[in-house]
């Protein structure tokens, strides 16, 4: 990609609409977070689970607070989506709609994760769990023309055998899409990734990709022991930012980190937006990529998390198109994958900065 300098190509009040129009990846975002209302009502009623019978009454209850007292806090927005989606029906139309409303923003390439097992509550094995999820997203991918590929996320509150099985699980799913091995959860609760060493040593021998929540909790030094198991890349670990060592050895190792501003913003882990350091650990080298988390329990979309960026925290159109050519260069996607859709977020930068 040629260097754009400092372009006037775009003005202000032009801002939303360049980065809604940006052929974007979004590689850390998660499937029961981003459960719109108007389905969640039509579930809750249907599968008769106790919940808001209006549409702001369940908007209200989807969406989190914009400042709760800690991860922990945050996680219980997910109590109610996990709540309604117990089927399959339920699961492959969730996807359906997620890739729908962010191919609706022009996300190009998405992995969307979830935790499998949340949802055989009712009955369902892990494999039925994932293989409809894949469904829905495989078919709404198709029709909008959006690359989709998929994380299986084991849970910290869950136990080693569970995981271990999620981890057996995902591996047999990789025809259906299934490219990584993630962990997420109460991270003050369970703080040590290496309990789950097994699940992780299973989903890298059997080829899928490694990463893992970090450092919503316990500062840098949770992001350091993430290493750990040795992720390919981290979701979160903003707080690295705090150790000079740290951040050279992300460096070094090639470790990426899926930053979500406003989600951690959300989970008090900075003070504010403008502490949140993106833009800090961008300069200083770490690879990083821009990312929303979840669709409602943050009411967000990708395009607006640009905006933030952009005018909260000063970053130029420049940095902000190296954050979305970063998403792409580390995509958890074969090499004959990744080459056409970096061709294209070229091909795209170029024609705009020659209007
Ligand atoms: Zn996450």
């Amino acid at each position: 990609m040629q260097k754009v300098h400092e372009p006037d190509f775009i003005r202000p009040d032009d801002d939303l609409r360049f980065f809604t129009e940006l052929p974007k990846p979004e590689l850390h975002l998660h499937l029961d977070g981003s459960l719109d209302p108007t389905l969640a009502l039509e579930l809750a009623r249907t599968r008769k689970v106790d919940a808001p019978r209006d549409w702001a009454g369940m908007r209200a209850a989807l969406v989190a607070p914009e400042r709760c007292v800690d991860q922990a806090d945050l996680l219980r927005a997910f109590d109610l989506p996990i709540a309604l989606l117990q089927d399959e029906e339920a699961l492959e139309r969730l996807a359906d709609h997620v890739v729908r409303a962010k191919a609706a923003e022009n996300v190009r390439y998405m992995e969307l994760r979830w935790g499998p097992h949340l949802h055989t509550a009712k009955g369902l094995t892990q494999s039925q769990v994932i293989a409809a999820v894949a469904r829905g997203a495989r078919s709404a991918a198709a029709e909008v023309g959006v690359q989709v590929r998929l994380i299986v996320t084991a849970l910290r509150s869950h136990s080693v055998d569970e995981n271990r099985a999620l981890a057996v699980a995902a591996v047999a799913a990789k025809d259906l899409g299934v490219v990584a091995f993630d962990l997420a959860g109460r991270e003050a609760a369970f703080p040590d990734p290496l309990t789950f060493k097994d699940a992780f040593d299973v989903a890298r021998s059997g080829g899928l990709a490694i990463t893992l929540h970090a450092g919503e909790w316990g500062g840098a030094a949770q992001v350091r022991r993430a290493l750990e198991v040795a992720p390919t890349r981290i979701a979160h670990g903003a707080v690295a930012v705090d150790d000079a060592a740290l951040c050279e050895e992300l460096i070094a190792r090639g470790v990426v980190l899926d930053l979500c501003p406003s989600s951690n913003v959300q989970a008090a882990i900075v003070p504010g937006y403008g502490d949140f350091p993106i833009l800090a650990l961008h300069r200083r080298g770490v690879r990083v990529t821009l990312n929303t988390d979840d669709l409602i329990v943050s009411d967000l979309t990708l395009s607006e998390e640009y905006l933030r960026v952009r005018r909260r925290l000063g970053a130029t159109v420049t940095e902000l198109l190296a954050l979305a050519r970063t998403g792409y260069e580390v995509a958890f996607l074969k090499e004959a994958e990744r080459r056409p859709l970096l061709a294209a977020f070229d091909a795209w930068v170029e024609e705009r900065l020659a209007q």
